[in-house]
């Protein structure tokens, strides 16, 4: 329930990868985090409703609320309607689901995670991503996400 991070969760191959490509990452200089790996369909199904909330808002006042309560029941942080009016996934048929991607962000100069990383440190994380046999969300706009196709 909730988040789950841990690199061992994922399916084998991909969790060795994951590994691979946290050095790789290291070796360009940036140390990454891993914020997400396998992950359940409640969750994605959490991630799915938003960016899907203004339209129903004026139908239902209270749907902000509605999702916050969901997400407080499943162990997730409170979002702002901002947050919640973010899309953050496009499909119903994620390879978290089968612990076959994992989402991961680089860590700024503070230790903290980076969400806005320049667009040259995106790329290299790519690479890094290829280099050790993944594909990298990059390619399709997903940039922290990176999925074990093989
Ligand atoms: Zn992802």
């Amino acid at each position: 329930m909730g988040i789950i991070n841990d690199v061992n969760s994922l399916e084998p191959m991909t969790a060795m990868k994951c590994n691979q490509f946290i050095r790789e990452c290291v070796k360009e200089g940036i140390n990454v985090v891993i914020n997400e790996t396998l992950r359940e369909e409640i969750t994605h199904l959490i991630y799915f409703i938003q960016g899907a909330l203004a339209d129903i808002k004026s139908k239902n006042p209270n749907i902000y609320n509605e999702l916050n309560a969901l997400r407080k029941k499943h162990k997730f942080w409170d979002i702002s309607e901002t947050e919640a009016n973010k899309r953050v996934t496009w499909t119903l048929n994620s390879l978290h689901f089968t612990g076959k991607a994992f989402d991961a962000a680089p860590l700024n100069n503070k230790g903290q995670v980076d969400w806005n990383p320049s667009d040259e440190t995106k790329k290299k994380m790519a690479e890094c991503a290829v280099r050790v046999g993944l594909y990298p969300g990059l390619n399709f706009g997903d940039w922290p996400h990176f999925e074990n196709r093989g």
